[in-house]
């Protein structure tokens, strides 16, 4: 399920034209969540989000995880990647944001609800008036239909 919302992750790779027909061949086969697309000239992946999520995860373990053959160079910097990561990685898991621009493919909210002014107010369980609500989250944001 794809859609050309920018809100969307996703992660790109490039492939040569010499690849083009092993990649028509996989896109024959591949299955429903995964897309091909042209992009430029060139040809990239979308992922779904969970994918998109893993491999994102997977990432910032693989940039924490210390090699043998690392200098100290490196190792410094996988330290300071660790230590941002644990900020960055408690921000993404609390964001009722980010869960509505990727699982609910929300557009980004603009419009600040005149009751909760643009702040994260709790979960209220009771349907509220102002409008600004996704599912119990008081987001402070209105929606745009
Ligand atoms: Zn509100």
């Amino acid at each position: 399920m794809y859609t050309d919302r920018p809100c969307l992750p996703q992660i790109r790779r490039r492939f040569s034209a010499q690849n083009e027909k092993v990649i028509e061949l996989f896109e024959q086969t591949q299955s429903s969540t995964h897309k091909l697309q042209r992009n430029r000239g060139g040809f990239v992946w979308t992922l779904n989000a969970e994918e998109f999520c893993e491999a994102f995860y997977t990432w910032a373990e693989a940039c924490q995880t210390e090699l043998p053959t690392d200098d100290e160079n490196q190792k410094q910097w996988r330290k300071e990647f660790a230590d941002h990561w644990s900020f960055i990685a408690l921000a993404i898991h609390k964001s009722c944001l980010l869960y509505r621009l990727i699982y609910a493919r929300e557009p980004l909210r603009t419009e600040m609800c005149p009751v909760h002014k643009g702040k994260w107010s709790g979960c209220v369980w009771e349907k509220l008036e102002c409008g600004c609500q996704f599912g119990s989250n008081v987001t402070g944001w209105l929606r745009k239909d």
